[in-house]
């Protein structure tokens, strides 16, 4: 191997047994295993807690924290670096920054000349083609924990691509990984994206792909968020459907379907197959912590909810979402946020997902007395030891 070949680590570093006191140290809550192991349910005083039965880190998290810790384990004396945030939650990425792994993105760190002595780990939601070209470039070692789910989605954009579709993406557009699977379709050159938000955006594509319109209207209402020198009078007549893995299942299988409905009136039934495709890219994390909140709320009477999760953490907002349309409903960064029994600190439902959301304050988030049932649920980037913190401050409010 020269000097500027890089060595990518794709199946671990050999170094799982050595992390794995230091990851339980770190991120093990001794009382979530005792709230799982009595069938999800925690009484204390005045106030039982029902956890949802899936919730928390998800096996992509998992995996890319474990890779994160062994790669500090397996080079030492040499640069650890990280793309960005590995995923989203604070305390993991404050973890990790403590444990001496450099953050590309921090300030001071931007456009740090990179070498074959860096070593580099890319996040669970993967990098844009371009920059693991230039990682490869530079002849750093990388460390690439890019998600399973997420590497499925890249697959069939690249097909997408090939085949001359278009990739739909249902997805945030500055999305770490929107913005990777976006450039994914890049690598043909037929290949071509638009990403949509979500219904609203969705339906201004169908009535396009249904009967054309203002060119221009439509290229400036979805400015940045198309492939370069996207036309809609020709890139919408063969389309694919994909999303970012961690979106609401259902508003992307609804999306996919009025997409479909829409190249249906424009070209007909028989026509459909060669006009338009569509594949399940909801990971299977998301839509289990999504359908586990729905069974709780479905068979316990819960009086509120609180979800736990980074504000700027895509399946964590996504679960609020479904929480807040059927009960009183907070999203929580961590346990800090539960003031006193009075106050609780929280980022309102609906708003941006970004990491410094506009928290605000509500009072009297507990009932003054009387018995109080609390579901409780984590998105997959929030590791246990928050969430037990979480039910030990719930403890000291319930004799209050
Ligand atoms: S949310 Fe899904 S796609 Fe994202 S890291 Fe977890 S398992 Fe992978």
């Amino acid at each position: 191997m020269t000097e500027t070949q890089p060595l990518i680590f794709r199946k671990g570093l050999d170094m799982k047994e050595a992390v794995a006191g230091e990851l339980a140290a770190d991120y093990h809550s001794a009382l979530v295993d005792e709230v799982r192991a009595g069938n999800y349910r925690h009484d204390k005083g005045r106030v039982t807690v029902h956890l949802a039965r899936e919730f928390g880190f998800c096996y992509g998290v998992d995996r890319a924290v474990d890779y994160a810790y062994q790669a500090v384990a397996r080079f030492p004396g040499r640069n650890v670096c990280l793309t960005g945030e590995i995923i989203h939650n604070p305390h993991v990425n404050d973890r990790l920054r403590a444990g001496g792994i450099r953050f590309l993105s921090d300030p001071g760190e931007k456009g740090r000349a990179l070498g074959p002595d860096d070593v580099v780990i890319i996040p669970a939601f993967g990098i844009t083609v371009e920059e693991m070209a230039d990682f490869s470039a530079r002849g750093c070692t990388l460390v690439d924990t890019t998600c399973g789910s997420v590497l499925n989605v890249w697959k069939n954009v690249v097909r997408y691509a090939q085949d001359g579709f278009t990739a739909v993406i249902h997805g945030k557009v500055k999305h770490e990984e929107t913005r990777a699977t976006a450039s994914q379709a890049l690598k043909h050159p037929r290949g071509r994206y638009i990403v949509v938000l979500d219904r609203a955006e969705a339906a201004v594509v169908c009535g396009y792909i249904r009967s054309g319109g203002d060119r221009a209207a439509f290229l400036a209402r979805f400015a940045g968020a198309v492939s370069p020198g996207f036309d809609p009078d020709t890139d919408l007549v063969r389309v694919g459907c994909a999303n970012q893995t961690t979106m609401l299942m259902s508003e992307s299988l609804e999306i996919g379907e009025m997409v479909g409905a829409a190249v249906r009136d424009r070209y007909g039934d028989a026509e459909l197959p060669r006009h338009f495709r569509a594949f399940d890219t909801i990971c299977s994390a998301t839509q289990e912590r999504q359908d586990a909140v729905e069974a709780l709320l479905d068979s316990e009477p819960v009086d509120l909810m609180i979800v736990v999760g980074g504000y700027n953490s895509s399946n964590t907002v996504n679960l609020a979402r479904i929480c807040a349309a059927r009960i009183r409903t907070y999203h929580i960064s961590d346990p800090s946020c539960l003031l006193s029994a009075d106050q609780i600190r929280h980022r309102p439902v609906g708003a941006p997902s970004t990491v410094k959301a506009d928290e605000v304050m509500t009072e009297h988030w507990l009932p003054d007395e009387g018995r109080v049932v609390v579901g409780l649920t984590a998105g997959a980037s929030t590791p246990n030891n928050i969430v037990g913190q979480v039910i030990e401050t719930l403890d000291r409010y319930a004799s209050t």
